[in-house]
């Protein structure tokens, strides 16, 4: 079986994974992690204020923490591969290419100051996201509208332009491959400028010029031109090195400078991720998630008040955060007269008026 298929059919399943995942975050609760979550994006958004001590913004956990600077770590050894072999929304975008056969081609003199609009929106995204202390992308984010479009009607109110720049996203990756990844994506601006210092490049030689590998490369990026393949565009994926018909493989994938066969480098690369992540899982490391009470209740770790959700009773409350049941009723200004045992976004029904989401921020 052909590399390429194998690593489509790889993507396939992360990607139907991935759909699976958002689905059971929005239908059956918070023991399924959010996208904000699981997304090296949430990290770098987080980075402010996790290093300044204040725990993590709403809607992450330290486990996103770990996940970002294992993401970090992976593009320093293998560039954008993360890009190429792993990212659920990156699958998204090739497979829809794969719909239709003609694809436009920006031509140079757009495509390349539109590749720097990536970095632009990595700039915003982590500079308003470091001062508002918030994931402020969210409600613009097509990603987000992407997992959350099982919350029907809702995603219209809470992500209505997110859901619209996912509209544009789907369509142009019809018509341009992986248009997403090549100028929009901020999590593909930030591991582009890492990729640029990584050992993993494509590198040729005595190229014949029949123009197979430009012409599959899903990034655009020309492979088989005189000089080095642009190393913060490579996202990894080798097809650029299975097309070639060269017998004498005048391209190929190297990792400091050895050459990787394409079958290793896309598997070795899957498993390797994916296998850090269920080693950090056993020791602990990937909190995504709330925790459940028992854990906390036998000592693990508190949730900031930020991170209390609206299912939680009053009583669950007072235990995630790690305060006796009368100081919570203090503190989250609700009157002695309401049960413990109210779930904490049923409040307002005793308190008209009551806000739980602004009485958490404040
Ligand atoms: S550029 Fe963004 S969407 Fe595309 S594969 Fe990379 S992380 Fe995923
Ligand atoms: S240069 Fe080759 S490995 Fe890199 S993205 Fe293009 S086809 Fe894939």
């Amino acid at each position: 079986m052909k590399v390429r298929y194998i690593r489509l059919t790889i993507l396939g399943i992360i990607l139907v994974c991935s759909i699976l995942l958002n689905y059971l975050h929005i239908t059956a609760g918070t023991v399924f992690p959010s996208v904000h979550a699981i997304c090296p994006l949430g990290g770098l958004e987080n980075l402010q204020v996790w290093l300044s001590g204040h725990g993590n913004l709403q809607k992450l956990f330290s486990g996103t923490m770990t996940l970002f600077f294992l993401s970090v770590g992976f593009t320093l050894i293998f560039g954008r591969t993360l890009c190429g072999n792993v990212c659920p929304f990156g699958a998204l975008m090739e497979f829809l290419g794969k719909i239709t056969p003609h694809k436009y081609s920006v031509s140079a003199k757009f495509d390349t100051p539109l590749r720097y609009l990536k970095l632009v929106i990595l700039l915003i995204v982590i500079g308003m996201a470091w001062i508002t202390a918030s994931i402020w992308i969210s409600p613009y984010d097509p990603y987000v509208a992407y997992a959350h479009i099982w919350s029907g009607a809702e995603i219209i109110t809470e992500n209505g332009i997110g859901l619209f720049i996912l509209i544009v996203v789907l369509i142009s990756a019809l018509v341009i491959n992986r248009s997403f990844c090549k100028y929009l994506c901020p999590v593909g601006g930030l591991l582009s400028l890492i990729s640029l210092v990584s050992p993993t490049r494509i590198t040729h030689t005595d190229c014949i010029e029949c123009g197979n590998c430009s012409r599959s490369c899903p990034m655009g990026i020309n492979p088989g031109r005189k000089g080095s393949v642009n190393v913060s565009e490579c996202i990894g994926c080798t097809t650029c090195v299975e097309v070639c018909p060269s017998k004498t493989r005048v391209i190929s994938m190297t990792l400091a400078g050895k050459t990787v066969k394409p079958l290793l480098f896309v598997v070795g690369t899957v498993c390797i991720f994916f296998g850090v992540i269920a080693l950090l899982n056993t020791a602990g490391l990937m909190q995504v998630t709330v925790p459940s009470l028992e854990s906390v209740q036998q000592g693990g770790t508190h949730l900031n008040v930020i991170d209390l959700k609206g299912s939680m009773t009053i009583e669950e409350g007072a235990v995630y955060v790690g305060m006796n049941l009368s100081d919570f009723y203090t503190m989250m200004e609700i009157p002695q007269s309401v049960p413990a045992t109210a779930p904490l976004n049923t409040v307002q029904d005793f308190v008209p008026g009551y806000d739980f989401h602004a009485m958490k921020a404040k």
